[in-house]
C-alpha cells in the first residue's frame, strides 16, 4: 500500500525503526507505467527488519494513470532536459514532477533515506537515459529525484540496482544510520557539548573516508561558539554527509585500525600483539573481511575497556545481523 498516497504517516512506528522513502514500485506496488512493480527481496526482507519505508510513486502524484503511456527524459536545445511522454513529445511533466517534489518536502526532511528505482525518468538518481534524435545517451537524472536531492543534499539516497555492490550497499547504510543518530541528537536539544561528543564517536568512522575531512570537521567545531551553533550545525552536517559519501578505502581502514591498536599497546602481551597485528595485515592483504579486525579488537576491549573505543561508533556502527562488514 502507498504509505504517502494513502495519507498514512506512521508517527507512532517511525521512532522504532528508520524512516526511509522510496520508490513504490521496490516494495511490490503495482504503480509502474505498465501495471507492474520492481519488488526487491533484500530491500523488503532485510532492510525492512530496520528501515520504517514512506514509499511514494511521483507519476501517480501527478494524475498519471495505471496503466499509462511511458515517459522519458528528452533533450530541448542544447541545455534544457524535459519529463515528456514517448509517444507525444510536445507534452511535457517536468514542472508537475518538481511541484510534487516541493510538496512532499514536510516528510522528506524527516527521513534519514532515500531508495530510488534506477532507469526511471522520475526517480532514477543517475545515468538515466537522455533521449535526443536518435540515440540516448546515460547522463540524466529523474526529475522527481532531482528535486528531491536538491532539497536535501544531505540525505543519502541511493539505487536499489547499486544496493547490490556489497561497498556502495555498506556506505548507504552507514550513512543512513549516522544521519538518524544526528536527527536523535536535534531531538535532544543542539548544543555545541552535544556537537562535540557526536564528532567525538564518529571520528574514527571519518577518518575511515578522509582524513583530512576529519580534521576540518574538527576544526569547524572548534571555530564554533554558543551563538552561532545552529549555523555551524547545518555546515558540519552537510561536510559530514559528503565526506562520508567518499569511499573509505582499505588503506583507510588500515590506519584506523592500527590507530585504535594503540590503544591496546599496554594491557595486551606479545602474543595478543602479534595476533591482532597479522590479522589487520591480512585485512589490509584482502584475505580477511573487516569484520575479522573488528571482531578481534572488540574481544580484547571486552577484556581491556577504554571509554573512547567504546564510545566510538566505529566498532559498532549498525546492527552486526546486517553482515555489512563480512564482504567489504
Ligand atoms: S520508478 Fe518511480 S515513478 Fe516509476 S513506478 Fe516506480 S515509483 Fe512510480
Amino acid at each position: 500500500m502507498d504509505t504517502r498516497q494513502s495519507g498514512r504517516t506512521d508517527l507512532e512506528t517511525t521512532h522504532l525503526k528508520i524512516p526511509i522513502g522510496i520508490s513504490s514500485c521496490l516494495l511490490g506496488e503495482k504503480v509502474r507505467f505498465d501495471g507492474g512493480h520492481k519488488w526487491n527481496t533484500y530491500i523488503s526482507k532485510t532492510l525492512g527488519q530496520y528501515f520504517e519505508f514512506q514509499t511514494f510513486c511521483p507519476e501517480l502524484d501527478i494524475g498519471l494513470g495505471i496503466p499509462r503511456k511511458p515517459i522519458r527524459l528528452s533533450r530541448k536545445g542544447s541545455t534544457q532536459i524535459r519529463c515528456v511522454p514517448v509517444d507525444k513529445p510536445q507534452s511535457d511533466f517536468t514542472e508537475v514532477l518538481l511541484l510534487s517534489a516541493e510538496r512532499q518536502s514536510s516528510w522528506h526532511r524527516d527521513l534519514c533515506g532515500y531508495i530510488l528505482k534506477k532507469d526511471s525518468p522520475s526517480c532514477g538518481m543517475e545515468r538515466v537515459k537522455v533521449w535526443d534524435d536518435v540515440m540516448p545517451v546515460r547522463e540524466g537524472v529523474g526529475i522527481y529525484a532531482s528535486r528531491l536531492m536538491k532539497n536535501f543534499p544531505y540525505l543519502p539516497v541511493e539505487e536499489e540496482g547499486r544496493l547490490g555492490d556489497a561497498v556502495l550497499r555498506e556506505n548507504f547504510i552507514q550513512r543512513v544510520f549516522v544521519l538518524h543518530r544526528w536527527k536523535r541528537l536535534l531531538e535532544q536539544g543542539l548544543r555545541l557539548s552535544n556537537l562535540l561528543q557526536f564528532h567525538a564517536r564518529h571520528k574514527l568512522i571519518i577518518m575511515s573516508h578522509n582524513q583530512t575531512r576529519n580534521r576540518e570537521l574538527g576544526q569547524l567545531l572548534a571555530s564554533a561558539d554558543k551563538d552561532d551553533v545552529t549555523e555551524i550545525a547545518d555546515r558540519y552536517l552537510l561536510k559530514l554527509m559528503q565526506t562520508l559519501k567518499m569511499p573509505a578505502t582499505s588503506g583507510n581502514h588500515v590506519n584506523v585500525l592500527q590507530h585504535i591498536q594503540g590503544y591496546l599497546n599496554k594491557p595486551l602481551d606479545k602474543d595478543d600483539k602479534l595476533e591482532l597485528s597479522e590479522t589487520i595485515e591480512n585485512y589490509r592483504l584482502g584475505l580477511l573481511p573487516l569484520i575479522v579486525p573488528i571482531t578481534l579488537l572488540n574481544h580484547f576491549f571486552r577484556k581491556h575497556p577504554d571509554e573512547y573505543i567504546s564510545n566510538s561508533w566505529y566498532m559498532n556502527p549498525y546492527p552486526q545481523e546486517m553482515s555489512l562488514q563480512n564482504h567489504i
